[in-house]
């Protein structure tokens, strides 16, 4: 089956009509059955992503935004919605053909230390996908790792060696050779860059950036706070309890945010230049628990201006075709 067309108020579905779209996500939902209720951590999410684009998507933990990369990449059954990739419904591909599919979209994980089997040296752990889906060996295996570690700025020899004998962000990399060396079309980058120090993130997302640039890959950037998606994403998705409640172009987004969600994590991002400097917004309260979310807007109890019709009404996420947001009060 094909990716359905996109009526133009449907979330960020309205650019597709402009695009091909490489990952379409709809109405994507994942409800975790638990003594006493459900915790829904993915709650009715759509996205479109096209070849050779970034969106990152941004909330805090919680907010259902690792459920939703893993969904994406179907390796957890939703309990609604769909995922296309390249047209096709990942839900109605036999193994054969979701194991063929999933070479093409790889995951780099958060925690570059408990990502890598530290019994096999880096040769073997970047070599795996290539052995697992008979793209290479002998002599042509050798190449392709040793290519897919230059290609992350490691040195050939580094195949030798075990994982604990390099840095964060030299494991980092690692993470990255793996995911590259089955020429991937789309990475789902989880908080790729967060366990590392922050003069370490930089040079991981300028990798990233460089490798999108070469090889044309789609990321899907998953991050916890704004800053680290700035440079890197074309668009950026905010995630709160399991809904995007904006999503925008970036440089829209940066400069003119409308959910008050939004502003909250700008406004917390630190500008190098004064003059940039936001006024700090702070929340009522705590993010609510995802096992009771609040009816209406899931966000009213911490919304400095939720009206009556916030407390029952959920908001569509609505706007133009480069910003979108679910707020009754403060529309595009
Ligand atoms: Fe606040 Fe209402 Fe907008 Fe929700 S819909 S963000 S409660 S103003």
């Amino acid at each position: 089956m094909s990716a359905p067309e996109s009526p133009r108020e449907e979330t960020s579905s309205s650019l597709a009509t402009h695009r091909s779209s490489l990952l379409t996500v709809r109405d994507l939902a994942k409800h975790f059955p638990i003594r006493g209720g459900v915790v829904r951590a993915v709650d009715g999410v759509s996205f479109d992503l096209a070849p050779g684009e970034t969106l990152g998507v941004v909330g805090e933990s919680g907010s259902g935004k690792t459920t939703l990369g893993r969904l994406a990449l179907r390796l957890i059954e939703p309990t609604r919605g769909a995922v296309y990739f390249d047209g096709q419904d990942l839900a109605t591909l036999d193994s054969t053909a979701l194991r063929r599919t999933r070479r093409a979209m790889q995951l780099v994980f958060q925690d570059p230390f408990g990502a890598l089997n530290p019994r096999l040296t880096v040769g073997e752990i970047v070599g795996e996908g290539l052995v697992i889906h008979a793209m290479a060996r002998g002599t042509t295996l050798r190449e392709r790792i040793a290519a897919a570690l230059e290609r992350v700025g490691l040195p050939p020899d580094a195949a030798a060696r075990y994982p604990h004998e390099f840095s964060g962000g030299q494991r980092q990399r690692i993470g990255i050779a793996r995911a590259l060396a089955v020429e991937p079309r789309l990475i789902v980058a989880d908080e790729p860059v967060s366990a590392l120090d922050v003069s370490i993130q930089a040079q991981i997302v300028n990798l990233l950036q460089d490798l999108q640039d070469r090889l044309g890959l789609a990321y899907l950037f998953i991050a916890h706070d704004l800053r680290v998606v700035e440079h890197i994403a074309g668009r950026v998705a905010i995630m709160y309890l399991g809904r995007i409640v904006e999503l925008a172009d970036s440089q829209i987004l940066y400069a003119t945010p409308r959910h008050l969600y939004t502003r909250a994590l700008l406004s917390a991002v630190p500008a190098i230049d004064p003059a940039e400097r936001r006024e700090r917004i702070a929340l009522n309260g705590e993010a609510p628990s995802p096992i009771h979310p609040p009816a209406g807007c899931p966000f009213h109890p911490r919304c400095a201006y939720a009206e009556a019709r916030c407390r029952t009404e959920v908001p569509p996420l609505i706007g133009s075709a480069t910003h979108q947001v679910a707020c009754h009060v403060f529309p595009v």
